[in-house]
């Protein structure tokens, strides 16, 4: 018999759909929020209640904002002129730890999967095309930074193609080098990372 309260059940009910929370890790962050100042509840409730009213896309590179443009296309120190376009926000946002890269980015919330019946109208690919049609002379390079597996490089090859067919050649359009992780080990690396790593070799 279930003798727990309905509102202490039905949070553990909930955690329970998260993606990686067990049952046992459910109950256990359920009763942790029990231990909680009332304060820090309410807070919590009240964020997640609003989070997808307040999670809008930007207008320009569909990054998620609570404006109409994101804080990282308003910003006048970034580089206009480059895009990095990436297939998620986490992307975007390990893009920015470090903050080595100084240009703008493109979301396509996405990648191309037929697999999954994901095509290239299932994801922002015909915002990019637009995007880079109004603005065909501020924006000079084209980063392709999605994930380096089939679907990532299918997209990437698509994008390159599209951009090609609609606006020519006069966009550079680069690609994130392959290699090997800063602190591996030749000895254990993959044949197909070692390979790229020698493709994508460079003077030193
Ligand atoms: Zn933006």
């Amino acid at each position: 018999m279930n003798s727990l309260p309905k509102s202490l059940q039905k949070t553990i009910d909930f955690f329970e759909k998260l993606p990686g929370i067990g049952p046992k890790s459910a109950k256990r962050l359920a009763f942790y929020l029990l231990r909680l100042p009332q304060q820090d509840l309410d807070e919590a409730a009240k964020n997640i209640s609003m989070l997808k009213n307040n999670s809008l896309y930007c207008e320009i590179c569909m990054n998620l904002t609570e404006e109409k443009i994101c804080a990282i296309c308003e910003d006048e120190n970034r580089d206009h002129t480059t895009v990095v376009i990436v297939e998620s926000v986490l992307d975007l946002l390990s893009m920015e730890v470090g903050n080595q890269y100084k240009g703008i980015y493109h979301v396509l919330h996405g990648r191309i999967d037929p697999l999954n019946y994901i095509g290239p109208d299932d994801i922002f690919i015909g915002k990019l095309i637009e995007r880079l049609k109004t603005n065909k002379k501020k924006i000079k390079e084209l980063i392709l930074a999605t994930n380096p597996n089939m679907e990532g490089e299918a997209t990437a090859i698509y994008i390159k193609n599209k951009i090609l067919e609609m606006l020519g050649s006069n966009i550079k359009i680069t690609r994130l080098a392959y290699g090997l992780p800063i602190g591996a080990e030749l000895e254990y690396a993959d044949y197909m990372t070692l390979s790229k790593a020698l493709e994508g070799r460079r003077e030193y």
